[in-house]
């Protein structure tokens, strides 16, 4: 029997979109209508589901999805059979406690007693937990950030990523929880047939990935400089050197970090680089 393996996305929300652009990068052919519940992909064996992002961890831990791509919060507050096997790189965001910005934070015993809204209940408990704080917690769903203003708690914690929710509900951020991005979550009992079309599929999204933190640069610069620049920017195996019609000078190619990149440049300027490009990598495989 030929498998397929079956890929739970969020419906539609904060995950969705780079989710999809994800799966088409590396290289899924298929076409999703608003409505649609599930599609076939069709250059390979694997069937995308659109789920709820809350509903997935248990459809993964139920098998009725044999992965799926959730926000690191859900994975970790659901505690279901799950396995994290990739960090996606998008949707980062962190869980914080805030509090009405009339209050002075004294460190986390402020929370002592105190009552925090949250949609992460299981998440907030171990935090209390592990800081030894005894704290009420009351679960909402939605609009977290609206409890204290109407007397529902004395604290929330919720997501941020750039607490511009919190500023205009007259909160503060004071603690982060936990840090979470988009990840890959599989059963930990997946089959062998569908482990290979995983693993097809985590191949090229590494590609995929690898490629958005590089930059392909080319630049030129005097021969005695090449040893140094070659230090600062190995490239892949090493550099690819051409001389340039000018005697004494190089074309040096190679790539670059996107993390450390201006630090870079400017390492490689002071070391008598020149004419510096600077081009994106769609794919990149080591
Ligand atoms: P659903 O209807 O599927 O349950 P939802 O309302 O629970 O959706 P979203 O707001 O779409 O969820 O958020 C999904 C995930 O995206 C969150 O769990 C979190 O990991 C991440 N996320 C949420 N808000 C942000 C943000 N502002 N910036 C970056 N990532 C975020
Ligand atoms: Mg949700």
């Amino acid at each position: 029997m030929n498998s397929t393996l079956r890929i739970a996305i969020q419906k539609s929300g904060r995950l969705q979109e780079d989710s999809l652009k994800l799966l088409k990068e590396s290289g899924l052919q298929f076409s999703n209508g608003k409505d649609q519940l599930k599609t076939q992909v069709r250059n390979l064996p694997i069937e995308l589901l659109f789920l709820r992002d809350d509903d997935i961890p248990q459809y993964v831990e139920d098998k009725v999805a044999d992965a799926g791509i959730v926000g690191e919060n859900v994975f970790v507050e659901k505690q279901k059979k799950n396995e994290l096997v990739r960090r996606l790189d998008f949707a980062k965001c962190r869980l914080s406690i805030a509090i009405p910005r009339s209050e002075s934070f004294t460190g986390i015993s402020y929370l002592e007693g105190k009552n925090i809204a949250t949609s992460f209940p299981v998440i907030v408990q171990k935090y209390l937990d592990k800081n030894k704080i005894k704290a009420g917690i009351h679960e909402i769903s939605g609009s977290v950030e609206i409890a204290p203003g109407i007397g529902l708690a004395d604290a929330i914690c919720d997501i941020v990523s750039t607490g511009s929710t919190l500023l205009s509900n007259g909160l503060k951020e004071v603690d982060i929880v936990m840090q979470s991005e988009a990840i890959l979550i599989t059963t930990p009992e997946l089959e062998v047939a569908k482990k290979v079309i995983l693993d097809k599929l985590l191949f090229r999204m590494q590609a995929v990935q690898s490629a958005k933190n590089n930059k392909y640069i080319l630049l030129n610069c005097p021969n005695g400089a090449i040893e140094k620049i070659t230090s600062v920017i190995p490239g892949m195996k090493s550099p690819t050197i051409m001389p340039l019609s000018r005697v004494g000078w190089s074309s040096l190619h190679s790539v670059v970090d996107e993390n450390d990149f201006w630090e870079k440049i400017d390492l490689l300027k002071s070391f008598g680089a020149e004419g510096i490009l600077v081009i994106p990598i769609e794919k990149m495989i080591a």
